[in-house]
C-alpha cells in the first residue's frame, strides 16, 4: 500500500487504527482536509522549509484529525513544528473572547519553553489577531500558552490561569517530564486535572521512549493514539 511505502522510505514506524495519510509536502497543508491557515504555511516557505520531516509527516495530519499522538523521534528531527503546525489548524482562528487558553504546551525547562514560543510567534506572523500568553499575564482571550510544569502549577494554585478551555495539550520532551529523577510527576497530574475538557487532543513528543513515559502517556490519552516512531540516533 502507498502509505507503507512512504513510511518505509522515511524510516517511520506508525501504529494505531485508521491512520490518516502522511503529508509529503507543506503545500498540501493549506488544502482540505487539513486546512492549515495560509499564513502558517507561507511562514514555513519564507524559511525555505519545503518538505516535512518524517515525524511532521505523520503527526500533523493525525493531530488535525483530532487523534492523540505519541511520537518518539531523535533530537533535531523537527518535533516543535510537528505540534505547532497542527495546533494552528485545530484552533482555526484566534478567539479573543475565550475565558482561558485553548492550546497548552508543557516543556521541562524555561529555556525550551522560550524556544517553542519563538517558533509559535514565527508561525503566527501575518495572522494578526493570534495571542500568545506571556509570563505573568492573564490567559483570558489568549490562544496559546507555553510553560513549564513548575510555573503552571503555581499559576493554577494562585488561580491565575484557566485551563478548562484547552483543546490541545502537548507534552514536549516527555522523557524529561516523566523522568523519575525529576519531581514533575505530581505537578503534571495537577495540570492534567486542570485541563478538564474531555474532548481535548493530547500529544506527547519525546526523544526516547521508556515504559514509564509510555505508561504515563497512555494514562492521559484517549484509547488508540497514533504512535509514531522515527528511527535514528538516540
Ligand atoms: P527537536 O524538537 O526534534 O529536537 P526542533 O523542532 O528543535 O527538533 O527542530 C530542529 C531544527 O530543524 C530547527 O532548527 C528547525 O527550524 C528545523 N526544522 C524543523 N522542521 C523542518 C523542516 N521541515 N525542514 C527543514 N528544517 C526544519
Ligand atoms: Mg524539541
Amino acid at each position: 500500500k502507498h502509505m507503507i511505502n512512504i513510511w518505509r522510505k522515511h524510516a517511520l514506524t506508525v501504529k494505531g487504527s485508521d491512520i490518516p495519510a502522511p503529508v509529503e509536502h507543506f503545500s498540501s497543508l493549506v488544502r482540505p482536509p487539513l486546512n492549515v491557515p495560509e499564513h502558517v504555511v507561507n511562514n514555513l516557505f519564507t524559511r525555505a522549509h519545503r518538505v516535512p520531516t518524517p515525524v511532521q509527516m505523520q503527526a500533523i495530519p493525525a493531530l488535525i484529525r483530532r487523534r492523540d499522538v505519541l511520537a518518539c523521534a531523535p533530537t533535531g528531527s523537527g518535533k516543535t513544528l510537528a505540534f505547532l503546525i497542527p495546533m494552528f489548524a485545530l484552533l482555526k482562528q484566534p478567539d479573543p473572547t475565550s475565558v482561558g487558553v485553548r492550546a497548552l504546551v508543557i516543556s521541562p525547562t524555561m529555556e525550551l519553553a522560550v524556544q517553542i514560543e519563538r517558533e509559535a510567534f514565527f508561525l503566527l506572523k501575518g495572522g494578526n489577531r493570534w495571542k500568545l500568553v506571556q509570563h505573568g499575564q492573564s490567559t483570558k482571550g489568549k490562544d496559546i500558552c507555553v510553560s513549564t510544569p513548575g510555573r503552571l502549577a503555581s499559576l493554577i494554585k494562585q488561580k491565575l490561569i484557566d485551563l478548562s478551555m484547552v483543546e490541545i495539550l502537548v507534552f514536549d520532551e516527555g522523557d524529561k517530564l516523566w523522568d523519575d529523577r525529576t519531581d514533575f510527576l505530581p505537578v503534571v497530574d495537577t495540570i492534567i486535572a486542570a485541563c478538564s475538557n474531555p474532548n481535548k487532543v493530547v500529544a506527547l513528543f519525546t526523544a526516547t521512549m521508556s515504559e514509564r513515559v509510555e505508561a504515563n502517556a497512555m494514562s492521559v490519552m484517549h484509547p488508540d493514539p497514533v504512535r509514531i516512531i522515527v528511527q535514528g540516533r538516540t
